[in-house]
């Protein structure tokens, strides 16, 4: 089979003997949380290293049966993406930047030493899927259904080698609004003992370890009473790189916008898009090193003026203060800046479709 971006599969969908009633589903899209409850189906595509990609199917939601030596259990070789269907107005579906994600997927299996799945059959599975389980996609302000492709290594094979057999699934999850009245500004947490990622490592990979790597620190967070954990470049521990789950912006009075660029931090398809509009203000745009020094001098100096982060999940979230052993650097606005409240809006209208989409960015399902 071809790897190219133009190879398709056919996925042969069957329905799920157990689709749950209408009046559960509802109830569950009422209150949706975050990451709790999960569509009637699933897509999936295997591989093999003979046959390459085959056998794309949509079916029932269930466990899957892995052998207790595939090779994810034991050497962590898998990688995920994380992305949204929105319900508009006119109850049509979207998806946003399909394509961007597909992209990092292919990226971060090349990293993982996993094969990488064609941008058509990544951007198909999610179609199918969704048409599936549309009536799971919530049509409430601000909720979305959260989509989770993922990719594991289930070779039966102790060896540490690039696994011989791999499963490609995506499952899906309605998505609550994150926040009810606005976003809520975040405490963070300075990680000094702890790195995310080093040079050469995973870090700039979509990868578990990655996310394994930050639950301790993670914890930490939540001990000195922080929502989120920032984590410093592994070498000299000087320079800014990124949140748990989210990549840092910084707002300068001027209204120029900067953010850490870094081998190791994962390529936020939010904050691209952030950053695209603000240049489309035009407004600078600098994506550079960003030592923590900057952050601190520039907040006492008044030339910082705000700070967010930004991701799929919460989409954009005003930075209240960034905390470590011993310092804190608050923030002059409070937490919820101008500019970073204005961006999260424009961007959000341009994904419930409530204004016009100017970089071609939605993709219907
Ligand atoms: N950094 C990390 C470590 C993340 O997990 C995420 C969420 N995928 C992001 C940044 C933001 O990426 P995106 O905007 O594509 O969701």
């Amino acid at each position: 089979p071809s790897d190219g971006t133009d190879f398709a599969l056919d996925f042969a969908t069957t329905p799920s003997p157990e689709r749950r009633a209408a009046a559960e589903r509802e109830e569950i899209l009422a209150d949706p949380g975050f990451g709790k409850h999960f569509t009637d189906h699933m897509a999936s595509v295997e591989w093999t290293l003979d046959a390459g990609w085959h056998d794309a199917t949509v079916h029932a939601y269930g466990p899957l049966s892995l052998d207790p030596s595939a090779s994810v259990l034991h050497y962590a070789q898998e990688i995920f993406e994380g992305m949204k269907a929105y319900r508009h107005a006119d109850g049509s579906i979207w998806s946003f930047r399909p394509d961007a994600n597909a992209r990092r997927f292919a990226r971060s299996a090349r990293r993982l030493a996993l094969p990488e799945l064609p941008e058509a059959v990544f951007v198909e599975s999610i179609r199918q899927l969704v048409r599936a389980d549309e009536a799971w996609v919530p049509s409430a302000p601000e909720t979305s259904l959260y989509l989770r492709p993922f990719m594991i290594a289930t070779e039966a094979f102790l060896g540490v080698r690039a696994a011989h057999a791999v499963q490609y699934h995506c499952i899906a999850s309605p998505a609550g609004a994150y926040f009810t009245s606005g976003p809520k500004p975040v405490s963070i947490w300075l990680s000094t003992q702890y790195a995310r990622a080093a040079r050469g490592g995973t870090g700039a990979a979509k990868t578990g370890g990655n996310y394994a790597a930050s639950l301790l620190p993670q914890q930490e967070a939540y001990e000195h009473g922080c929502q989120q954990v920032m984590f410093l470049d592994s070498e000299k521990g000087e320079y800014l790189e990124e949140l748990g789950g989210m990549n840092v912006v910084l707002v300068r009075s001027d209204g120029t916008l900067v953010t850490p660029d870094s081998d190791s931090i994962l390529e936020g398809i939010t904050r691209d898009s952030i950053l695209q509009l603000a240049l489309d203000r035009g407004l600078r745009v600098e994506r550079r090193s960003v030592a923590l020094s900057e952050w601190r001098d520039g907040v006492a100096d008044g030339t910082i003026t705000e700070a967010f982060a930004c991701g799929t999940a919460a989409v954009v979230t005003p930075i209240a203060e960034l905390r470590g052993d011993g310092f804190t650097i608050g923030s002059p606005t409070n937490g919820a800046g101008e500019l970073t409240m204005s961006l999260r809006e424009e961007l959000t209208d341009i994904q419930y479709g409530r204004r016009p989409d100017p970089h071609g960015w939605m993709v219907r399902l």
